[in-house]
C-alpha cells in the first residue's frame, strides 16, 4: 500500500489512519472471511496489486474510526463490569479469530463478540441509520453466517447473528419526523438470518471453487463484478418522443424494470417510430468510492474513469 496525503492532514492523525490497517494472510491457500463476501474480481486484483495500491488518508477517516471503536470495546473487555452483576455483564469471547479447512484450501475470520450464553454472534459495524433501517445487506448475511460456520467448527454452537449498528448518522430531529421507525438511541441491533450448516458450507465451497482456476487469469479476463455487487444505482431507461426533451415515462432498475420494459411501452403507442429509449446508466456505487483495486480494474477504466 501507498499511502498519500493529499489535504496535508496532521502527522499524528495521518499516521493514526495509517495504523488502521486490514491484517491479510497472503498465503494462496488461505482466504479470509472478508475475501469471499466481496465479488471475486475485487479479491483476486487485492491479493495481486496489494503492494501498489495508492491510498490517501483522507478517504480513510471513516474506517480509521470504526476500528479504533473495535480496539476500544476489546480493551474495555478486559476490565471487571462495573454495573449490577445481573444486568448484562458476560463478555463471551471478544475478537477472536477461528479457521475451518476446506480441502486444502483454509478460511478464518475474525469474530467481533460470541456470547455462548445466549449462542449470539455479533458484528460491530459503525454505518449510517438508513443502512440499518433498509433491508439487510447481502454482504452481512454472508459475512455473519461464514462465521457462524468458523464458530460451529470450533465446538461453538450458534443460534443467533446480529450487526450491532452505531448509527453515526443518528440525529435526535429524524428520531422525531420519523417516529418508532427510527432507532430511539444511536445502537441498534440488527437481527441476521441463520442459515442452514449446509447453506453456508455450499456458499463457501461455491466462492472457493470459482476463484481456484482464476488464479492464473490475466486481470482484464477476470469475471467482471455484478451490478449488484458495483452497487449501482439510478440506472434508468426514459422513453421518450424523439421531438421532445422529457421522457414520457422513465423505467427504474430499482423497481425491478428494464429497458425491455421501455421498449414494450413504445410499441404500445401510436407511431412507434416517432420514440426511442435513452439509457441512464446511473452509477456504480462501489467502483467510484469503495474500491481499493479500481486503477487495475478493466471494467472501471471503460466504463467509469474516463466519463
Ligand atoms: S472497480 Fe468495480 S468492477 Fe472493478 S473490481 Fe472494483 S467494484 Fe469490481
Amino acid at each position: 500500500m501507498i499511502w498519500t496525503n493529499e489535504y496535508n492532514l496532521p502527522g499524528p492523525y495521518a499516521q493514526w489512519i495509517m495504523d488502521d490497517q486490514y491484517d491479510h494472510n497472503p498465503d494462496p491457500n488461505h482466504y479470509s472471511a472478508t475475501e469471499l463476501v466481496q465479488p471475486v474480481r475485487m479479491t483476486i486484483l487485492t491479493r495481486r496489486h496489494r503492494d501498489e495500491i495508492v491510498k490517501d488518508v483522507s478517504k480513510c477517516i471513516k474506517m480509521a474510526m470504526g476500528t479504533a471503536c473495535h480496539k476500544g470495546i476489546e480493551r474495555a473487555s478486559s476490565f471487571e463490569p462495573s454495573w449490577d452483576e445481573d444486568v448484562n455483564s458476560e463478555y463471551g469471547e471478544i475478537e477472536i479469530r477461528h479457521s475451518a479447512k476446506f480441502g486444502d484450501i483454509t478460511v478464518s475470520g475474525q469474530v467481533d463478540w460470541y456470547s455462548p450464553a445466549d449462542r449470539l454472534v455479533t458484528d460491530w459495524k459503525f454505518t449510517s441509520v438508513w443502512a440499518v433501517m433498509n433491508q439487510v445487506k447481502e454482504e452481512w448475511n454472508r459475512q455473519l453466517n461464514i462465521y457462524a460456520h468458523l464458530l460451529r467448527a470450533n465446538d461453538r454452537p450458534v443460534d443467533q447473528l446480529q450487526v450491532g449498528a452505531t448509527c453515526t448518522d443518528w440525529r435526535k430531529g429524524e428520531k422525531l419526523q420519523y417516529g418508532d421507525k427510527y432507532p430511539p438511541i444511536m445502537y441498534m441491533p440488527k437481527p441476521i438470518e441463520l442459515w442452514w450448516p449446509s447453506t453456508t458450507n455450499d456458499f463457501i465451497s461455491a466462492v472457493l471453487y470459482k476463484m481456484k482456476p482464476l488464479h492464473n487469469v490475466p486481470d482484464d479476463e477476470l469475471p467482471v463484478c455484478t451490478a449488484q455487487e458495483r452497487w449501482l444505482r439510478g440506472e434508468e431507461w426514459a422513453a421518450k418522443k424523439k421531438a421532445n426533451k422529457r421522457a414520457s415515462k422513465v423505467f427504474k432498475a430499482s423497481e425491478g424494470e428494464t429497458g425491455a420494459d421501455a421498449w414494450d411501452y413504445i410499441k404500445g403507442q401510436d407511431k412507434p417510430d416517432a420514440w426511442d429509449v435513452e439509457y441512464r446508466p446511473g452509477s456504480n456505487v462501489r467502483c467510484e468510492d469503495y474500491c481499493d483495486v479500481c486503477e487495475f480494474c478493466s471494467f472501471y477504466k471503460e466504463n467509469i474513469d474516463d466519463r
